[in-house]
């Protein structure tokens, strides 16, 4: 069975090289070698390898300077790196480990002592896979919301910023679409609260089936409130796209229990173009105005788009 964890090798002597490769190959190991350290960089570059075991001294690049540029590479996942030397004083390990070197291993290398060593390297760089794993998962139930799977409101404060900087900077239109379910109470209080979620989740997939993939996001504002982000999307593009998604949601049934429940929702719609009188705007300026779109929309009896261009000529 191949081992998953693929090893670089660089080193100058043919001789050693074979052994190690032959060695590694004989323990599972797939097995990559370079004859020095800038062969080896240029391969590293191409391809991430977890573990790299590395002689010392080499023509063109040696062990040292091969250790520092891997660690100065931005790589997918943690690089484990044994430094294969002859020399085994104290200070040539210090040396050593300090260029970035995890371990280091004296010539001649003993085989079983090189095969118990990578089995710490596989515990190392394990543990530090479960760990990458779990953060990604714990960023990614910060960023979101529970029940509808949308970016919720710390998502929303942290991105919404940057987005508005890119606007202003390449002087690009964002549009910005405050979403309310109309008479939600109405829902909880005559289906129940379940039926209430399930509402909240049928709009929020119903929207997000509306926006572009990869390019407009939505997050839960509020209890039935959303805003949606729509970058490089004129005020025009937003009102057309925001009252199809508004024909969308009125003619949509959600399920409850073999009940049918039918809602409607009102849009208020910010188009916002960068120029240089109003760089000043902040996010928080511009929620304000499709809050303010919104409530127009909720005035004029609700199920409609109502929307306001924010933009100084
Ligand atoms: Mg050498």
């Amino acid at each position: 069975m191949k081992n998953a964890f693929p090893i670089l090798i660089a080193e100058d002597n043919p001789v050693s090289r074979k052994l190690m490769e032959k060695t590694l190959r004989q323990a599972g190991y797939e097995v990559v070698s370079a004859e020095n350290g800038r062969e080896a960089f240029t391969v590293f570059k191409e391809r991430f390898f977890p573990i790299i075991l590395t002689d010392w001294g080499m023509p063109e690049m040696d062990g040292l300077e091969l250790c520092r540029a891997v660690r100065e590479t931005p790589a997918e996942g943690y690089v484990f790196i044994f430094l294969i030397t002859a020399r085994d004083s104290k200070k040539d390990i210090i040396v050593g480990l300090e260029a970035g070197a995890d371990d280091y291993l004296t010539k001649p290398f003993d085989r079983f002592e090189l095969i118990a060593r990578l089995k710490t390297a596989l515990r190392v760089l394990a543990l530090e896979k479960s760990l990458k794993d779990a953060y990604e998962k714990i960023k990614l139930l910060s960023i979101t919301d529970k029940l509808t799977g949308c970016y919720n409101r710390a998502y929303l404060d942290e991105y919404l910023t940057k987005e508005i900087t890119r606007a202003k900077r390449y002087s690009r239109p964002v549009s910005l679409v405050m979403a309310d379910i109309d008479h939600f109470k109405r829902v909880n209080d005559t289906y129940g609260h379940q039926a209430g979620d399930l509402i909240l989740k049928d709009f929020a997939a119903t929207i997000r089936k509306g926006l572009r993939k990869d390019v407009d996001w939505v997050a839960r504002y509020g209890g039935e409130e959303f805003l949606m982000v729509l970058p490089e999307t004129t005020f025009e593009s937003a009102m057309s796209s925001t009252e199809r998604l508004r024909r969308f949601v009125s003619e949509s049934v959600s399920s409850h229990n073999g009940t049918a429940i039918r809602i409607t929702a009102s849009f208020g719609v910010v188009g916002f173009v960068p120029s240089p009188h109003n760089l000043k705007t902040t996010h928080k300026a511009i929620i304000d105005c499709a809050d303010k779109a919104l409530y127009q929309a909720k005035n004029d009896g609700r199920n409609r788009v109502r929307g306001k261009r924010l933009q100084v000529e």
